[in-house]
């Protein structure tokens, strides 16, 4: 990991360090059932943006590709890639304020673009197919 990818990665765990504080506040309520994670049954898309892609990447160790409508990382409706998953998945939840969190997103979204913009990265907001096969 060369020293400009290492900068990055931090500054994102430190956005998505922001993020879950922000939630906590907010208090998304969940009850784990993995059913979002299945995009078109659920009816959900999930969009990353740039230096995210480039955060799950450099650290997840079993990159997968996506060939199905559902998130590879979806195991027995648990996330396998908790720790490093993506802001739309730490945003998500069905049965809260969706203008709260749509806010939220922005915000998110705004950071992530700053942090292209510090170290001239070229922004992109994906999905997920998109990202984890690209
Ligand atoms: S946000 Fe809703 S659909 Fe997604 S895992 Fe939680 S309870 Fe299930
Ligand atoms: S990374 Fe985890 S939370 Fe996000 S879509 Fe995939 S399985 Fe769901």
């Amino acid at each position: 990991m060369n020293s400009q990818t290492l900068l990055i990665c931090d500054e994102v765990e430190q956005i998505y360090d922001w993020l879950d504080a922000s939630i906590n506040k907010i208090g998304g309520e969940c009850s784990a059932c993995g059913r979002c994670c299945d995009f078109k049954s659920f009816g959900h898309r999930l969009y990353i943006t740039t230096p995210e892609v480039l955060y799950f990447k450099t650290n997840l160790k079993n990159l997968k590709q996506m060939t199905t409508d559902v998130c590879p990382y979806m195991e027995k409706g648990k996330c396998t890639a908790r720790e490093f998953r993506f802001a739309g998945c730490r945003i998500f939840f069905c049965k809260t304020d969706g203008e709260l969190l749509s806010k939220l997103s922005e915000q998110a979204v705004e950071k992530f673009k700053k942090l292209c913009d510090k170290y001239s990265l070229q922004y992109r907001y994906t999905d997920l197919k998109t990202a984890l096969n690209g």
